[in-house]
């Protein structure tokens, strides 16, 4: 029987890209968690194995997340805003070790991908009004004031580390970790979840999620939903530890005037990026599926250079255009639910 004529019980965390699904075959129902968090909801799904109350560790996930959230917040005060304000100011900023780890990883992501995804352009992403919790309508920015970022030439490179301090040698760059902290702080609840004794979960934030281990009875079952959002374009069972990131265009994006401006930008033009409307990215680790599927997104056509580039074998692309893309491995283990009618190509 394919998964796509299962009945499914339940479908979680309605508005995300990627939804998980338990069956009528399942056994004892999972322990479910939801928290809003990182602009999103954050959905837990566990297994308690018998005798294993997972309250106590659900409540100290939930505080370290809200930590997170709140230390790595782009525009909200914080730990990065206040080494944001450090760089701006050539000052040296002693980094608490979770965030140096942090942001000496989204450098040597950035490097690996030529800097398409680009955690240094928090100015570029704050002048296209991104850094507000509500996309308000206006005006686009203004040529002069894209193209004066873009001179400043704004990298990771120029962040130089010495034991835990971190300093800058370009005013400019103010770090914007929302193309990569999520997937970053799904690998660190993981491996709580992990070390406290529950190794069948599902940690899903606004559909980037990591699953580990099994459901109820069986593999977790993730579907991909069109970027349109409406329906799911493919299923996947997972097989022990995996992340399934999506990137996309179409949830976070502002009118200006008069047209939609999606919120991730191509660093070397200053605006958004147009060509893909959404990409998702499966592999072991969140953060680096996070970094690389909005790398993905930023490239285009080029998209398959980008994965080899991260190492990234499973991948699939939605075009603007409608065209939906695989890579080969992905498209082996897809269950492709609604791509029959449509335009599907092996590319990579
Ligand atoms: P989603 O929010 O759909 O998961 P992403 O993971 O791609 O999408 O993250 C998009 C966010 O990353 C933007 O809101 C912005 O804060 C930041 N961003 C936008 N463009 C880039 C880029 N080229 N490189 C790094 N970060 C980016
Ligand atoms: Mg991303």
């Amino acid at each position: 029987m394919s998964m796509s004529r299962r009945r499914f019980l339940t479908a979680a965390a309605a508005g995300s890209a990627l939804v998980v699904l338990a069956t009528q075959q399942a056994t004892l129902p999972p322990r479910r968690a939801r928290w809003f968090l990182f602009g999103t909801l954050v959905d837990v799904e566990l297994i308690e194995p018998a005798g294993h109350d997972a309250t106590p560790v659900l409540a100290l996930l939930a505080e370290r997340l809200q930590r997170l959230h709140v230390d790595w917040h782009a525009w909200k005060p914080g730990r990065l805003g206040d080494l944001n304000r450090a760089l701006a100011s050539g000052l040296p900023y002693v980094a608490e070790p979770s965030l140096l780890a942090l942001v000496r990883d989204a450098q040597s992501l950035s490097q690996r991908c030529g800097g398409l995804f680009n955690p240094a352009i928090g100015g570029l992403i704050g002048l296209w009004g991104f850094h507000r919790d509500e996309m308000l309508a206006g005006s686009i920015p203004s040529r002069d004031a894209i193209e004066r970022l873009l001179d400043a030439d704004v990298t990771p490179d120029a962040l130089t580390f010495d034991g835990d301090t971190v300093r800058s040698r370009n005013p400019a760059v103010q770090l914007d970790l929302g193309a990569y902290a999520k997937g970053y702080a799904l690998d660190l609840a993981q491996t709580l979840l992990h070390d406290h004794g529950f190794a069948d979960a599902v940690v899903n934030a606004g559909g980037d999620l990591v699953a580990s281990g099994r459901g109820p009875g069986r593999p977790w079952h993730i579907g991909i939903r069109h970027p349109s959002g409406r329906g799911t374009l493919a299923l996947i069972e997972t097989a022990g530890r995996e992340a399934v990131v999506t990137s996309g265009n179409y949830e976070r994006y502002r009118v200006l005037d008069g047209r939609r401006y999606a919120h991730i930008l191509d660093p070397r033009t200053g605006w958004p990026a147009e060509a893909v409307a959404s990409a998702t990215v499966v592999c072991a680790d969140a953060a680096l599926a996070d970094a690389a599927s909005t790398a993905i997104s930023v490239a285009g056509e080029q998209w398959p250079d980008v994965a080899v580039a991260f190492g990234i074998d499973q991948a699939m692309v939605v075009t603007a255009d409608g065209r939906v893309q695989f890579t080969r491995a992905m498209y082996e283990r897809v269950d492709p639910v609604n791509l029959r009618a449509r335009a599907v190509s092996v590319i990579a």
